[in-house]
């Protein structure tokens, strides 16, 4: 039986009636750009985080960049930040003219460690911006701590992570700012690509709104140089219907996760996620590290079963980053991580069927 990594057209299919009606209203409304669909999302994923404005966007990189920026990050500023990430969080810093000042991850949750970021506050820091990686949240009471010592705001990297908990609290509403993807693989995915800022700040919020329309906050009157970077009218209607899934696939992908766990505990050569107390994470994948790393994955395609690698190359090592200077060794947990990690197939259609094919393959892959 063949196993897809994800399967974003299953979680279509089983909310179909519901989502083509949703369509066909908006097609009719003829309010495409903006408006009474994009507000009402808005409304309701505020309501859904528990923060006072949410401000939709056309990505999870422009609800960074747009973030960072009403945050005044620009020249000759510093913002902290893990190289283990899309590369996405860190490049939005680039073109803001700004410097990312990387720091390792620690290496049982594979986000950016605490400590090193309070080593990394400089005069120049103009933000801290954690990942939760793979919808495990960072540890938000030690980053909490440093940013009201230090007066540095956090905006965090939540694309990941829609639908994680914190301390019981879901996540992207502990920093100044939350940034949110809806690229159609993350937790909550529209049909195309789709963000959102949240914040409670009232004044960031008119902000971010003007620059996502040219730096306009009345029409055809900029005030700065902006952007283009509106939340799609569409999209929105789609994510109203879907945003009422997202605790019940959240759910189930913990369901699986844990027979994942009890599964693999046993299987030498594979490391299982750790799931520090208070921490409950809408997995956004379940990657585990893995021994001969690339000889498994090889084995696993072979029988057609999706898995990937996210990120074999750590940002500060990319090519496009070259020009920061970084060497390899600089960040040892992060660069390990990056040899190591595989995310095996998750999904919120998964069946318990599919979930022992692939236990089966990686434990015969193992012990034979
Ligand atoms: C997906 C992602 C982004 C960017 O979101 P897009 O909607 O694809 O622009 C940023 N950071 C992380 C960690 C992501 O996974």
């Amino acid at each position: 039986m063949a196993v897809p990594l994800m399967d974003i057209a299953a979680e279509y299919r089983s909310i179909k009636d519901e989502i083509d009606e949703a369509l066909l209203e908006f097609l009719g409304s003829g309010k495409y750009v903006l408006g009474p669909y994009v507000e009402r999302f808005e409304e309701e994923f505020a309501e859904y985080l528990g923060v006072a404005y949410c401000v939709g966007v056309s990505s999870g990189t422009d609800a960074l960049l747009i973030s960072l920026r009403v945050l005044g990050v620009g020249e000759g500023d510093e913002v902290i930040t893990t190289p283990f990430t899309f590369v996405a969080s860190a490049d939005v810093i680039v073109r803001l003219g700004a410097r990312p000042v990387f720091v390792d991850v620690e290496p049982d949750t594979l986000n950016i460690n605490a400590d090193a970021v309070k080593g990394a506050v400089a005069n120049e820091t103009a933000a801290i911006l954690p990942v939760h990686l793979y919808g495990m949240p960072c540890d938000l009471a030690r980053l909490g701590e440093i940013a009201a010592e230090t007066g540095v705001s956090i905006v965090e990297d939540a694309a990941q992570a829609a639908g994680s908990k914190y301390a019981g609290r879901l996540v992207g509403t502990f920093g100044k700012v939350g940034c949110f993807s809806f690229f159609p693989t993350k937790n909550l995915g529209a049909y195309g690509d789709g963000g959102i800022i949240a914040t409670d700040s009232a004044e960031l919020a008119e902000e971010a709104r003007a620059l996502r329309v040219h730096g306009a906050k009345r029409k055809n009157y900029p005030g700065v140089i902006g952007y283009k970077a509106r939340l799609d009218a569409m999209q929105a209607a789609v994510l109203s219907v879907k945003l009422k899934y997202l605790n019940r696939w959240v759910s189930r992908k913990r369901e699986l996760v844990n027979a994942y766990r009890e599964r693999l505990a046993g299987v030498a050569g594979v490391t299982l996620p750790a799931e520090p107390e208070g921490r409950e994470p809408a997995y956004h994948q379940f990657t585990v590290r893995a021994e001969r790393r690339d000889e498994l994955k090889e084995s696993l395609q072979y029988r057609d079963i999706g898995c990937a690698v996210y990120y074999p190359i750590p940002v500060h090592l990319t090519e496009a980053f070259g020009f920061l200077g970084y060497r390899p060794g600089d960040f040892p947990e992060a660069e390990k991580a990056a040899a190591e990690v595989v995310s095996l197939p998750l999904f919120s259609q998964m069946t318990d069927g599919q979930l022992d094919t692939v236990c089966s393959a990686v434990e015969e892959f193992y012990v034979g």
